[in-house]
C-alpha cells in the first residue's frame, strides 16, 4: 500500500471517523480499497433534514480539499460530489471550490427519494449497477457522506470526531441546523430549537423515512443522545399520522396484512431496489407470511435485499401496510437461524425505473409534513452541555472498550475508548472537558467542570 494511503487510513482510524449519515460503518475500513470513483453523497433526500446541503455551501473548500486527498491517496480517477440540482447555492460554491482540480467535479441529481441510497446513487453517477447484496466497491466506487468526508479531512489535521451536525425540525419553535458535542442529550438539542410546539410530542432520531422513534422515557431521562451518526431530530405531535404509524406493533401489522393486503403490488412496483433490478417482491413476501410460509424460500430470504428505505410502507401501500417491518422481522429471524444472504445476482435496472422516481414534494405531502417543511437555518451556536453520555457503540462492529476510569479528568478530543485489536469498530473521544462521572457497559458519562 502506498504511504499516502496508509497515512490517510491511520489518521482516519485514530480520529474515530464513521459514516455520519448511516449505520456508522468505520470509514478507515471503507478507505482501504482500490477504486476508480469516489462519490460524495450530498443527495440528502430525507424530508426536513438540511445538514449536508448547508455543509456543502458553507464548507465547500474544506470538502474539496478532503476529496482531493482521498482521490489522490486511493489512486482514483474521479472524485464526484453528487447533490440535487435544486440546491443551486451549494452547487455554485462547490463548482467554484473544485475549479481547476482535474479529477474532481459536481454532478446534479433530480429531486427524488431515495436519491441518496448508495446503490441508486452509484447507478445515477456511474451507470453501473451494484449486484444484489453487494457494495459500491463491487463496481469500483466508494461512497462517502458529506459530513464523513469533512471528518476525514479534519482527521488528517489531527482532529478527532467530537461533534456531530444535526437538523432539529418539525413541531419546534425555531427549526435549526447546528453542530453539537457527541453525547449531547436530545432533550437539550430540542431546547436549542426553541423547544417543542406542543406538550404531547414524540421524537424521531434521523429522517422521517428511515429514522427511529425514541421513547419518551429515554428522552426525559437524558439517555437519548446525539451520536456521530445522528443527522436529524424530528419532533412531531403524538397524534401525528407518522408517529401513529411508527407505533403500530408487528403483531397488528401482520393481522392487518392478512385482512387488508389486496396484492395490488404497488409496494413492489415502487420499491427502489426492485426498480434497480433486484429480485425483491414485497407483495409476495406479505402473501407468503399471510399464508404461514416462513421457510427459507426466496420470498422470505429476499428480506436481505431490503434497504429499509420505507417507500413501501410510508408511500406506496394504499392501505398503509408495512412490508418493510415484515422484512425487518424476517431478516432478524433468518439471522437468528444462522441463514446468510443467498442473493448475489448481477442486476440490470428495470425499464420502469425512470418513471417511478418519487418526487420529494409528493413524499412530504404523503407523510403529512407540509406544515413542517420550512428552512432549518444554520446556527454558529457553540453549545456546551453540562453533561454528555457518549455511547461506546456508535458504529458497525463491536463496542469500544473504555480507557478511562470514573473520576478521571478528560480533555476534549482525548481518546476514551477503543475497539479491541483486530475487531471492526471505531475509537471514541471525549467531546467536552470534564470528569468521568459514570461508566456502564454501553456508555461513558462526562460531567463538565
Ligand atoms: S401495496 Fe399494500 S396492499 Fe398492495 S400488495 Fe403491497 S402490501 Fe399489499
Ligand atoms: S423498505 Fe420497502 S420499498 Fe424500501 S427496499 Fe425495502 S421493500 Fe423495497
Amino acid at each position: 500500500m502506498k504511504r499516502e494511503k496508509e497515512t490517510l487510513i491511520a489518521k482516519t482510524k485514530a480520529a474515530g471517523v464513521v459514516g455520519a449519515g448511516g449505520a456508522g460503518f468505520p470509514t478507515h475500513v471503507k478507505l482501504n480499497a482500490e477504486v476508480e470513483t469516489v462519490i460524495v453523497n450530498g443527495a440528502e433526500c430525507e424530508p426536513l433534514l438540511a445538514v449536508d446541503v448547508q455543509l456543502m455551501e458553507r464548507k465547500a473548500e474544506a470538502l474539496a480539499e478532503a476529496l482531493a486527498q482521498v482521490v489522490e491517496a486511493l489512486g482514483a480517477k474521479n472524485g464526484i460530489v453528487a447533490l440535487k440540482g435544486k440546491h443551486k447555492a451549494a452547487a455554485d460554491r462547490l463548482q467554484k471550490a473544485l475549479a481547476g482540480m482535474d479529477k474532481l467535479r459536481v454532478e446534479l441529481l433530480g429531486d427524488y427519494y431515495p436519491a441518496g441510497d448508495e446503490q441508486a446513487l452509484v447507478y445515477d453517477i456511474t451507470g453501473n449497477t451494484v449486484p444484489e447484496g453487494g457494495i459500491p466497491l463491487a463496481v469500483g466506487a466508494v461512497v462517502l457522506n458529506v459530513e464523513t468526508l469533512l471528518n476525514v479531512g479534519a482527521a488528517q489535521r489531527g482532529q478527532p470526531v467530537t461533534t456531530t451536525y444535526i437538523t432539529v425540525a418539525g413541531a419546534v419553535r425555531q427549526p435549526i441546523t447546528l453542530s453539537v458535542p457527541v453525547g449531547t442529550p436530545i432533550a437539550a438539542a430540542i431546547d436549542l430549537a426553541g423547544g417543542p410546539l406542543t406538550g404531547n410530542f414524540r421524537v424521531i432520531e434521523g429522517g422521517p423515512m428511515t429514522g427511529e422513534l425514541l421513547t419518551q422515557e429515554e428522552i426525559e431521562a437524558g439517555r437519548a443522545v446525539c451520536k456521530k451518526t445522528t443527522t436529524g431530530i424530528i419532533i412531531l405531535p403524538a397524534d401525528h399520522w407518522l408517529i401513529q404509524h411508527y407505533n403500530v406493533k408487528l403483531g397488528v401489522i401482520l393481522q392487518r396484512a392478512q385482512s387488508a393486503c389486496c396484492q395490488c403490488r404497488l409496494c413492489t412496483d415502487l420499491c427502489p431496489r426492485y426498480l434497480l433490478g433486484h429480485d425483491i417482491f414485497p407483495h409476495l413476501a406479505l402473501n407468503a407470511v399471510n399464508h404461514g410460509h416462513t421457510a427459507n424460500t426466496s420470498a422470505i430470504t429476499e428480506a436481505f435485499l431490503c434497504s429499509d428505505c420505507g417507500v413501501c410502507e410510508l408511500y406506496a401501500c394504499p392501505v398503509e401496510l408495512s412490508p418493510r417491518r415484515v422484512y425487518r422481522a424476517l431478516k432478524a429471524e433468518l439471522l437468528r437461524r444462522g441463514v446468510r444472504n443467498p442473493h448475489r445476482r448481477q442486476v440490470e435496472v428495470r425499464d420502469t425505473l425512470m418513471g417511478r422516481h418519487i418526487p420529494v414534494d409528493h413524499l412530504i405531502t404523503r407523510l403529512g409534513l407540509d406544515g413542517y417543511d420550512i428552512p432549518a437555518p444554520w446556527s454558529e451556536i457553540q453549545f456546551s452541555p453540562r453533561q454528555v453520555i457518549i455511547p461506546l457503540k456508535q458504529h458497525v462492529g463491536v463496542p469500544a472498550e473504555p480507557l478511562v476510569e470514573v473520576g478521571q479528568r478528560v480533555e476534549v478530543g482525548q481518546v476514551i475508548a477503543v475497539p479491541p485489536p483486530d475487531k471492526l469498530g471505531a475509537a471514541v473521544h471525549a467531546s467536552i472537558p470534564g470528569r468521568v462521572k459514570e461508566m456502564t457497559r454501553t456508555a461513558i458519562t462526562i460531567v463538565g467542570e
